[in-house]
């Protein structure tokens, strides 16, 4: 049977592989000239399974008055008249109730540790160097306030599969000490002791040569998908700069920019593209060994080989691709009150991307009203953490086998109308 798989970031190449492996005839076709050159390149590389919280939530409501002010808040809103902006941010304030973020957070913690036990399974299975590490994710936090909602979190997660350690100040120093420099308040923290962290583009490349060599897949890169064919309840063809491609089964990862395609075939997918920015340094003796996440200014490090990356932001700015310097300044200014011993004296990779976000979090896996069109995308913040675990739920639906997981959350059936 042949499938063809659009784009080939963390989510395509994860598919191509799992596909491959179960025998498809599998092809991916990508408008990059090399696979994870867009979203999945430079992300925050946390393995944040535990990381179920979305953003969608009454925590996130109370702090928008301030943050929509503050041009270095880690949300930044550029109004426009995009009615898609619109729809999707009435949505996701509709999301941000209690009862709505409880919801998702389930969600989102069964596919984050589903897709941990995916990810392990695959790398027994094949011989990736990532920059992997499983120390766990330290969650850092300056105000009670926020250490207290944290707790609740953790509680709240506890009762379906999470396992996190409420850390004292003095254990956060203990457990990563390159913190005892920072010039930042920390009253205390969580240690997410089960997450991990590796370099997603690394890891994509890796997959994808394992892929193609093993399995047989192909990868056609420079080939840019321009619009889908339907007849009836079915794909036909897929059209694109090179031709049409036809296939058996379709399966649409092309991140942010899934819906403008979907769109084409009346299929209206809420994802809008929130972009993010990351900065590397060349790590020194003084960056922590432990990825972290500091909830105050929703940014996230990894110590990748020897690099550290950087990473936050969520700016609802549209198609914009461009980095723009206002957005970098805080997290730059943020990482260096919290390690000012790293050496800032060097000159900083700059990266932005557009993160492919639904407006309740969970991501879109599987099933379409068309037959032989299946989705994985939507992943937003954690399509790195989600990737391994999607995969195989999408796998298992395209050949009909029962999934590991409940499917409830994670699919289109969950939006009224699509
Ligand atoms: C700053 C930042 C930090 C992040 N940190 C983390 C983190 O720490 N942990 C985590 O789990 N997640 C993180 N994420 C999220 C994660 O990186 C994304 O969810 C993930 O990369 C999405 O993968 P994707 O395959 O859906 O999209 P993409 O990687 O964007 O892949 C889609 C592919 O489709 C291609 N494409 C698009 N249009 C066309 C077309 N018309 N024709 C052909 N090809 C096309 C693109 O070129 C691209 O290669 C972060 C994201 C950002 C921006």
């Amino acid at each position: 049977m042949k499938i063809l798989i659009l784009g080939s970031g963390l989510l395509g190449v994860t598919a191509a592989y799992e596909l491959g492996k179960r025998g498809f005839d599998v092809t991916v076709i990508e408008r990059k000239d090399a696979c994870a050159a867009d979203t999945s390149f430079a992300n925050g590389g946390q393995l944040s399974y535990s990381h179920a919280e979305p953003w969608a939530s009454a925590a996130v409501l109370s702090k928008l008055p301030k943050w929509l002010l503050r041009s270095d808040s880690p949300l930044v809103f550029r109004p426009r008249a995009d009615p898609d902006m619109i729809r999707w941010g009435l949505s996701f304030l509709r999301n941000c109730t209690s009862f709505r973020a409880d919801t998702n957070t389930v969600s989102i913690l069964r596919l984050g540790l589903y897709s941990r036990k995916c990810m392990h399974k695959l790398m027994d299975e094949e011989k990736i160097d990532f920059d992997f590490s499983n120390k766990g994710i330290l969650h850092i936090y300056s105000t009670q306030a926020e250490l207290e909602h944290g707790k609740r979190q953790v509680e709240f997660q506890g009762k379906f599969g999470g396992d996190e350690k409420i850390l004292t100040r003095d254990a956060v120093f203990e457990l990563e000490p390159a913190l005892t420099h920072s010039r930042q308040a920390i009253i205390g923290g969580i240690h997410a002791h089960h997450d991990e962290s590796g370099n997603a583009h690394s890891f994509c490349l890796q997959l994808a040569e394992i892929a193609s060599k093993k399995y047989g897949v192909k990868f056609e890169y420079g080939v840019s998908v321009t619009g889908i064919k339907k007849e009836g309840a079915q794909i036909t063809c897929v059209i694109t700069n090179k031709g049409e491609m036809k296939a058996d089964g379709y399966v649409m990862a092309l991140g942010s920019y899934s819906p403008v395609y979907l769109k084409k075939i009346g299929i209206n997918v809420p994802i809008y593209p929130m972009k993010g920015y990351s900065i590397t340094i060349n790590a020194n003796e003084f960056c922590p060994d432990l990825s972290l996440t500091d909830g105050t200014h929703k940014i996230v490090y990894s110590h990748l080989g020897d690099k550290l990356r950087v990473a936050g932001t969520a700016e609802f700015a549209g198609y914009d691709h461009s980095i723009n310097e206002k957005r970098i300044t805080p997290i730059v200014n943020a990482a260096r009150t919290l390690l000012p011993k790293a050496d800032w004296s060097q000159e900083i990779s700059k990266w932005a991307c557009l993160r492919p976000s639904t407006p309740d979090g969970p991501p879109i896996i599987g099933r379409t009203p068309y037959k032989n069109l299946f989705l994985n995308t939507g992943h937003g913040t954690l399509g790195w953490t989600q990737a391994a675990g999607s995969s195989t739920l999408l796998a298992d639906i395209m050949e009909n086998k029962t999934p590991e997981i409940l499917l409830h959350g994670l699919t289109l059936g969950r939006y009224k109308k699509v």
